[in-house]
């Protein structure tokens, strides 16, 4: 699919670890145009190479190294803003930015379970998308809010979405295993990161149910409805660069074979495949037979990182099946989930 004319983007707290994917991803994207990249006040005036602290290991692009950081405003001169900001300054920008004109794809928690801003993994719920209609009504906006979820959340959705699907879960499990970038730059002190598990992350087992309700739930065309299941999540912070892993045990409706289960998600595909987007992932869900797989360094980067790889697909006596699911928080989790939102919202013109 081609879309008709290239749209203007900025990219909002681009020195950050996810504004950083951000940079890397829509540089030279088919259907985007980066011209303006975001900072606090500190980095505002400075060269986009100069201020940021590049972690990636391809060189920060061309495109984008010699672009003036300029502040966050409500006036930016891009159509889409994707926004990877602290929370703090979503608060202030974000809605500003949708109320004069520009269509945000946001990462931040600030707005992602309010009632008429759709939650959206393009795979999974892409009629919530339809709550724009009602979000640009009752706010009298011109531009609109897209949001993106917890990285956690996104990995556990994506992985059992086709199975909440086919049979509906009735019970979900959760503990994760979530890597050390997933709390930004400089993130988790190394003292406490390495050689270490932290058995807490604030807020977000929290984020991980509500917001995989709200993945899995419906919307009737005025109000989202969240999905109905007893969910339980753990979550921990482990010394893994980047991937969260997570061990899930469902019980599904109508007790269906491993057979059954396996195929269900080796065969699943959605939205943006059906329409070739760019930043698809040919198979969203990978499903590996070996037994000691996926594992962060082997698995976080098939299909350009944006691929959930589930395995260790067995029955569970006490819930009735479990598995592994790995997904690169930067890029399934964060900034390609929102690329991938923002190409299947020009493609289904709603913005
Ligand atoms: P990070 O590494 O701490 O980066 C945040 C960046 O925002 C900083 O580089 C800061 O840099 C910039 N910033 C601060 N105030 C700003 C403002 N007013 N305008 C523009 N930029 C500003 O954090 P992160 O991990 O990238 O996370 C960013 C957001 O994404 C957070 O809300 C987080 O919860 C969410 N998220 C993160 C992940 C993940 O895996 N890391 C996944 C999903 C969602 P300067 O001072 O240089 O501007």
């Amino acid at each position: 699919m081609i879309a008709a004319r290239k749209r203007t983007v900025a990219v909002l707290g681009a020195t950050g670890t996810v504004g950083q994917r951000f940079v890397s991803l829509l540089a030279e994207h088919p259907w985007f145009e980066l011209t303006t990249l975001t900072t606090s006040e500190r980095n505002a005036g400075k060269r986009y190479a100069d201020a940021a602290h590049w972690h990636l290991s391809e060189p920060i692009p061309e495109r984008a190294r010699d672009i003036t950081l300029t502040p966050t405003t409500d006036d930016l001169d891009a159509e889409l803003c994707f926004s990877a900001l602290p929370h703090e300054a979503a608060v202030e920008w974000e809605a500003g930015l949708a109320k004069t004109g520009h269509h945000v794809f946001s990462n931040v928690k600030t707005h992602r379970m309010d009632g008429d801003v759709p939650l959206v993994i393009a795979e999974v719920n892409p009629e919530h998308l339809d709550a724009l209609r009602v979000q640009r009504k009752r706010r009298g906006w011109s531009g609109s809010i897209v949001a993106n979820g917890n990285c956690s959340a996104i990995g556990f959705s994506l992985a059992t979405a086709p199975l909440h699907r086919a049979y509906g879960i009735e019970r979900a499990l959760v503990t994760t295993l979530q890597a050390l970038s997933g709390a930004g730059y400089p993130g988790v002190a190394s003292l406490d990161g390495l050689d270490n598990v932290v058995p807490f992350i604030r807020e977000e087992e929290e984020k991980l149910v509500e917001e995989s309700r709200k993945f899995l739930g419906g919307w009737d065309g005025s109000r989202f409805a969240a999905a109905a299941f007893e969910m339980s999540a753990s979550c921990n912070r482990v010394a893994v660069r980047d991937g969260h892993t997570e061990i899930i045990a469902l019980t599904l409706r109508g007790s269906p074979s491993l057979l059954d289960v396996t195929a269900t998600l080796r065969g699943f595909r959605g939205k943006p495949q059906e329409l070739g987007l760019p930043t698809a992932p040919r198979c969203p869900i990978v499903v590996r037979e070996e037994p000691d797989r996926p594992q962060p360094v082997l698995d976080r980067d098939v299909e350009r990182g944006m691929a959930v790889t589930v395995g260790r697909i067995r029955e569970d006596e006490v819930l009735g099946v479990k598995f592994v699911a790995l997904s690169h928080n930067t890029i399934r989790g964060a900034a390609g989930a929102s690329v991938l939102n923002a190409e299947l919202a020009v493609a289904e013109k709603f913005v």
